[in-house]
């Protein structure tokens, strides 16, 4: 069996969003786990859309998550060059073979004439076919001119590897432009060009392309190639309802995320469960497991949800299987600022406590920054604490100097901390949600935290007595 070559053939017509990058990440799949090459081939051949900066922007996403390529812009390869603007000269010579066997034709209408045409079809009530005016004069083609495809309209079947077998009939075939007066080729042209000079054997793209697949079929038969195999990827859908996913509903940057603190296996993880499992429960998988057990023929017909719910519950498991060294590199830039000055074992400390509560690297600073900073007490906490709001400042005062008293005798070693706490709401026959709420605020000002000995373990015994001491002088 011949290699197999999958590729990833963006537009750099912007930033690239979860569906850009499952798209690259089931191509990238299956060539892995066939140890065949994958290939990154920039479609720039739409001058108007291009966006500056978006080529880099698509090699940073693909580096960031670790989609790495074997051939493509910067890199080489036997089959370059990898953009297509650095191509024309090859979509030009075999435009020419189109012209030679009578399959193409310069296209001489101008844009007022097609609209013409445009309107009597609808007219006659009849589908515009450009097909049904062909010029009868021929011109000869200089490569400033608009070049048509000839095409000839027929029945099609076929197999999709995800849509399954597909058919199709001569009326979506139609004389399509291959040739741009720029000079510049289609998609629908450079594509088929391209994919057989990379002799690509899987083709997986989005299912916008499925309506045209009959077209290509046509211009493959006209240049008597073989099609490759196709992988037609369902449509990504907002989370609730069929719409498709837009940037409205989230489909943000995927660089965002990465920036955001979203761990790339977590994002590959979550993205390659979007239309694909592996028909068994399991809902989270590693780089390795994904290589092993992808298929294509798993991939789901109908459109994928995209929940971000469930990416952030992926990453934040992503994150608690993390060993602490490692997560310590990760989260280096997202300490607040005020940790700067602290050693680094503290911090270290502090990482192992708020670890559990971590959702996405950028929570750190919010979920960590009382361990840095004394935050000036604030009233608002207790009062929207439905059990501590019924109690008198008096109750408050007599609770928490019976904290601080118990707390001055402690070691302030988790399991003392234990010991003496539990003993403590014994003696004041109190019940967690509110004796420890009440230290909880009282020694961090804010409402939720890790565990209450093993913040107060880590706050240490000083900072913790004078933010009680702070307390009780407002109370
Ligand atoms: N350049 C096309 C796009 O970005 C790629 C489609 C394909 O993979 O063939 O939508």
């Amino acid at each position: 069996m011949s290699e197999v070559r999958t590729r990833f053939a963006p537009s750099p017509t912007g930033y690239i969003h979860v569906g850009g990058i499952r798209t690259a990440l089931f191509a990238w799949l299956t060539a892995r786990q066939a140890q065949g090459q994958f290939v990154l081939r920039l479609e720039d051949t739409d001058r108007e859309r291009e966006v500056t900066g978006a080529a880099q922007h698509i090699v940073d996403s693909l580096h960031a998550l670790g989609l790495d390529y074997d051939e493509g812009p910067g890199i080489g390869g036997p089959y370059g060059p990898y953009v297509q603007s650095e191509r024309l000269d090859i979509y030009r010579s075999w435009a020419e073979k189109l012209v030679a066997s009578g399959r193409a034709y310069v296209d001489p209408y101008r844009t007022e004439e097609v609209q013409a045409f445009r309107e009597q079809a609808k007219i006659n009530k009849q589908p515009f076919l450009f097909r049904n005016h062909r010029p009868n004069q021929s011109f000869v083609w200089n490569g400033q001119q608009p070049l048509r495809f000839k095409s000839d309209p027929k029945d099609y079947q076929w197999h999709d590897i995800v849509m399954g077998d597909l058919k199709s009939s001569p009326e979506v075939i139609d004389d399509f432009v291959l040739m741009k007066a720029d000079g510049f080729p289609t998609y629908n042209f450079a594509h088929i060009v391209d994919d057989y000079e990379m002799h690509i054997t899987h083709v997986m793209r989005g299912q916008e392309f499925l309506a045209s697949v009959p077209k290509y079929l046509n211009l493959y038969e006209a240049f008597g190639i073989q099609p490759p195999q196709f992988a037609t990827l369902p449509h990504i859908l907002a989370t609730e309802g069929n719409r498709k996913l837009s940037k409205r509903d989230g489909a943000k940057d995927i660089l965002d995320y990465v920036r955001q603190g979203f761990l790339p296996d977590a994002l590959i993880s979550f993205i390659a469960t979007l239309g694909w499992n592996d028909g068994s429960e399991q809902e989270i998988f590693s780089r390795t497991e994904l290589i092993n057990k992808f298929s294509l023929g798993k991939v789901q017909r109908s459109g994928a949800h995209f929940d971000e719910r469930r990416l952030i519950w992926v990453n934040g498991t992503y994150i608690r299987q993390q060993s602490l060294p490692k997560l310590k590199e990760a989260v280096q830039n997202y300490w607040p600022k005020e940790a700067t000055s602290y050693p680094d074992d503290y911090k270290e400390k502090v990482l192992g406590l708020v670890q559990e509560r971590l959702k996405y690297l950028a929570e750190l600073s919010d979920l960590s920054i009382f361990f840095f900073v004394d935050i000036p007490p604030d009233r608002s906490l207790i009062d929207n604490n439905k059990q501590l709001r019924e109690l008198s400042d008096e109750e408050l005062k007599q609770l928490l100097n019976a904290a601080r008293d118990m707390l001055i005798e402690s070691n302030f070693t988790v399991d003392d901390l234990n010991q003496r706490l539990n003993t403590l709401l014994d003696q004041l026959s109190q019940p967690p949600a509110i004796l420890f709420s009440l230290i909880r605020i009282a020694a961090t000002s804010v409402s939720a935290s890790p565990g209450l000995a093993d913040t107060l373990s880590v706050l240490g015994r000083e900072r913790t007595l004078n933010r009680l001491n702070t307390w009780l002088n407002i109370l």
